[in-house]
């Protein structure tokens, strides 16, 4: 037999309760290079965050950024807390660091309900919310938070600035999300024909969104024919996400990085279910040749609850499921880790609870031990 293909992943668990979800995701990872003797997941874990500053005095070392240019992805946990109030440089400057390395241009994060019995700890009607599924895709790297910045006493301004080609390379990854996510649904029911990419901007009102409109729509039609372009003015899409967040099921929300900041929050306040969200900030588009990525949950390190054992795992499970399938292009390891996360949430353990962290109104633990039998749909894993 042939070698196999290595995949290297710069692990970096972080603060808190970074290494505690960390070590559960691993072992989910184990899981999948078991079921596949091709791959192997060749694993470097090293420090970013506050744990950086207490050992190297910043929060990401150029032995780090070097370290994340030169492997396939990084799993990353989260990072700062308390003890780091006031550090200069922040522990969370370590993140931003890293994504300006590896240019990771493209932040997705997932709006999804889960299963059925987690509507509850959203703020919307159950009968609005159930079976919402929806990708915001945030332009990361551009826009106003990163033009020139002047600030006087009495005046100050962010300069809001994008070139076509930004858009572009967006859209493209925009573009390739809503295939997958269409890809992924059964025919029939509220399926549309094609895959769909709603874009959010204020063309009403800035010239940036008036580029972002223009630029997206000439690459969708040059070069995206195969994938149906919604446009939506941001605060509008605001609105409609509230009112009605399954209209955007299956689709990706293609958005700058000031919308998309607001955007995206939005959408995880949508679930109420902080502990299950994972996000990916993406340096490619998926499917065209090696696609770095950064996967972490969107929880911060949740000090209040760490090194208890409490925090709940499924976020950076997630991402690892997201790694697998943006990076990697295993999207039967990445469904079949999701179908697993499910099961679990669902399953009942001996006192008729389902098996779920303090979060979401269980007892289980971050670590255990469950014995769920393997179901025969997702093997070999
Ligand atoms: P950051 O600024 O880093 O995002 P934050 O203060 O906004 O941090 P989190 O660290 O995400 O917030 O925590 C917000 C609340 O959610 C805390 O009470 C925390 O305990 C809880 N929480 C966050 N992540 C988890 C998790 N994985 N499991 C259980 N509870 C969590
Ligand atoms: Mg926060």
């Amino acid at each position: 037999m042939s070698a196999p293909k290595t995949l290297r992943i710069l692990v970096l668990p972080g603060d808190h309760v970074g290494p505690e979800i960390m070590a559960e995701a691993l072992k989910v990872l184990d899981v999948v290079e078991q079921s596949r003797p091709d791959l192997r997941f060749q694993r470097d874990t090293d420090l970013v965050g506050g744990c950086s500053i207490d050992k190297h005095g910043v929060p990401v070392t150029d032995v780090v950024l070097e370290k994340a240019l030169d492997s396939d992805a990084v799993l990353f946990g989260s990072i700062g807390g308390p003890e780091w109030a006031g550090a200069q440089p922040t522990p969370e400057s370590g993140l931003l660091e890293l994504r300006r390395k590896l240019n990771a241009f493209a932040n997705l994060r997932p709006c999804e309900i889960l299963v059925p019995s987690l509507v509850g700890a959203s703020p919307i009607r159950p009968e609005l919310v159930a079976g919402t599924k929806f990708i915001v895709v945030r332009e990361n790297c551009g826009g106003a938070y990163f033009g020139e910045k002047r600030e006087e006493t009495d005046q100050a301004s962010d300069l809001w600035v994008y070139s076509r080609s930004e858009v572009e390379r967006l859209a493209q990854v925009s573009a390739a999300v809503a295939r997958m996510l269409h890809a992924s649904i059964a025919g029939g029911g509220d399926k549309s024909p094609k895959p769909v990419v709603w874009s959010a901007d204020k063309a009403n009102v800035l010239a940036s969104g008036r580029l972002w409109r223009r630029a997206t729509s000439d690459i969708f039609q040059r070069e995206i024919p195969d994938v149906e372009l919604r446009h939506q003015l941001a605060d509008s899409m605001a609105m409609l996400m509230v009112k009605n967040p399954r209209q955007f099921n299956h689709s990706a929300i293609h958005t700058d990085n000031t919308f998309g900041d607001i955007l995206s929050d939005i959408s995880g306040g949508i679930t109420g279910t902080l502990g299950v969200l994972p996000s990916a900030s993406l340096a490619g588009v998926p499917g065209d040749g090696s696609c770095k990525g950064i996967y972490e949950p969107v929880h911060g390190s949740a000090p209040d609850i760490s090194g208890k054992g409490l925090a709940n795992p499924v976020a950076q499970i997630l991402s690892v499921a997201m790694m697998l399938r943006y990076s990697f292009l295993l999207e039967e390891e990445a469904a079949a880790i999701e179908q697993a996360v499910i099961k679990v949430l669902d399953s009942k353990d001996n006192g008729g609870l389902a098996i779920r962290t303090g979060d979401l109104g269980g007892k289980a633990r971050c670590s255990e031990q469950l014995g769920l039998p393997i179901p025969s749909s997702i093997e070999p894993l």
